[in-house]
């Protein structure tokens, strides 16, 4: 894998989905070809040759990282050895490394950690969803009545620019989509909390019940970071669950330079961090982090075969915490790359992608053709194509926009992301990436103008956007 990473020199070739369908298509499943080596040469050429590599420079698309080389290096011992993290019995000392990672990150967070508990999870969508979960346990056990009645009345405020996954939650729990109330943002995509407390008040009035304010410290869009003191001031006045979504801003843990911007986190009563985002981890590797363990206890399900209740007080079952049953130690990596580099170097490697987003940011500005739509908050650039002198309408803007991105996908120089705000498509870069330069930098907006103009020229000469 060494060999095949430091040979690649592009972030995609560009296949299409037609493309590299026939030779997956015509692979005989029921014909094994004998042999591993025999296999993986098989694997090159239906899969590795046209994969998409989150390690190269001009990769700046979604929020994926480059890996710590300790973590994936422990990947194949994870694998070999298999352990399942359900119970003590699956896992031995596993369970007590996972433990000690909690303990760990809920030092950084500022909880308690005599009182503070967690549990690792496939990423910050299932953090999300058990987060939701649990303040939606605790909210209706204050309500009388039905269930179904009990969970129609109850409330989820996030903003605008919070992540999908917490109003699938929503969904997923009972409470039905409209449940997950967006709250408006300012104008650098935060939450607003005079915006959040009318609605509150109003929702109050006409016998709703606010089940939790699901803040985002780090927004997948604009890494704007909610007003957290604010929030918690809001969430204590109607005694209603704080979550703070730290999937993407969890980095700043570990920063030496920006943490502050995290002020307010330890008042939550959880949080989400994916170590997958902001700490270089492959994927999955993902937490929830709750201020105070007690609260799983609404989740516990007692299995006879599995973790008894007899075996309850002091158990040492992370299955009593957990949404998954069989699960892997995905820990290890985590520990593995702190035990070699430290959370110091994680936490450089986060503020340096921050730096050159600053300096990306410049860039921009340098670009006539390219206009910032928010100031940047953490890595994320969110930027418009602006065709100087072509009237184009909205649409065809749009269609611009999301020509550009799959020219650049096809032709392999870089891959770019795209959001829509306010009906307009955009332009993002999403930098996660600490081998990333400014020339790197340099080159993907020189190379999303002349694409621009390639099309604008193409269009003029009759070819339709
Ligand atoms: C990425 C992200 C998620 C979802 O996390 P996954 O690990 O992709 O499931 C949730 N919230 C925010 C703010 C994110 O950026």
């Amino acid at each position: 894998m060494a060999a095949q990473l430091s040979g690649i020199a592009s972030p995609a070739t560009g296949a299409s989905p037609e493309e590299l369908r026939p030779a997956i298509e015509a692979v005989d499943l029921d014909t094994p070809l004998g042999n591993l080596n025999d296999a993986v040469e098989e694997i090159q050429r239906l899969y590795l040759r046209d994969a998409i590599y989150f390690h190269d420079t001009r990769y700046a698309a979604h929020l994926n990282c480059p890996v710590a080389i300790p973590a994936a290096a422990i990947e194949a011992m994870v694998t070999s050895v298999n352990t399942s993290m359900d119970t003590f019995d699956q896992s031995a000392g596993a369970t007590l490394i996972e433990r000690k990672l909690v303990d760990w990150t809920s030092r950084l967070i500022g909880f308690d950690p005599q009182k503070a508990d967690g549990i690792f999870t496939s990423g910050g969508t299932q953090s999300n969803l058990q987060a939701m979960l649990i303040a939606r346990n605790i909210a209706t056990a204050k309500l009388q009545g039905s269930l179904p009645h009990r969970l129609s009345k109850l409330r989820i405020y996030c903003s605008a620019d919070a992540h999908f996954s917490i109003r699938n939650s929503a969904m997923l729990l009972g409470l039905g989509v409209e449940a997950a109330v967006a709250i408006p943002t300012d104008p650098l995509h935060r939450m607003d909390p005079a915006a959040l407390r009318r609605q509150i008040e109003a929702d109050v009035q006409a016998g709703l019940q606010p089940m939790s304010i699901s803040a985002t410290a780090g927004t997948t869009d604009f890494g704007s970071i909610d007003p957290l003191p604010e929030l918690r001031s809001i969430a204590s006045e109607h005694g209603t669950w704080l979550h703070v979504d730290a999937a993407y801003g969890c980095g700043l843990l570990i920063s030496r330079r920006h943490r502050h911007r995290l002020a307010g986190i330890e008042t939550a009563d959880s949080v989400t961090v994916d170590y997958h985002k902001s700490f270089f981890q492959p994927i999955g590797s993902s937490a929830l982090i709750l201020a105070s363990g007690q609260d799983f206890g609404s989740i516990t399900h007692y299995a006879e075969y599995l973790n008894p209740r007899s075996e309850a007080a002091g158990s040492a079952n992370q299955v009593d915490k957990s949404l998954q049953t069989t699960r892997r130690f995905d820990a290890l990596k985590l520990w593995t790359t702190l035990r070699t580099l430290g959370a110091g170097e994680l936490g450089d490697m986060f503020d340096q992608v921050i730096e050159l987003a600053e300096m990306a940011e410049r860039e921009v500005a340098l670009r006539d053709e390219l206009r910032l739509v928010a100031p940047v908050q953490l890595s994320t650039l969110v930027f418009a194509f602006d065709a100087p002198h072509a009237a184009l309408s909205r649409t065809q803007k749009n269609q611009l926009a999301d020509q550009i991105r799959h020219r650049l996908y096809a032709s392999g120089e870089a891959m770019i992301a795209a959001t829509t705000h306010h009906g307009e498509r955009l332009l993002k870069l999403t930098l996660l990436n600490p081998n990333t330069s400014l020339s790197d930098i340099s080159a993907i907006l020189d190379v999303i103008c002349r694409v621009g103009r390639e099309i604008l020229s193409d269009q003029k000469a009759g070819i339709p956007l």
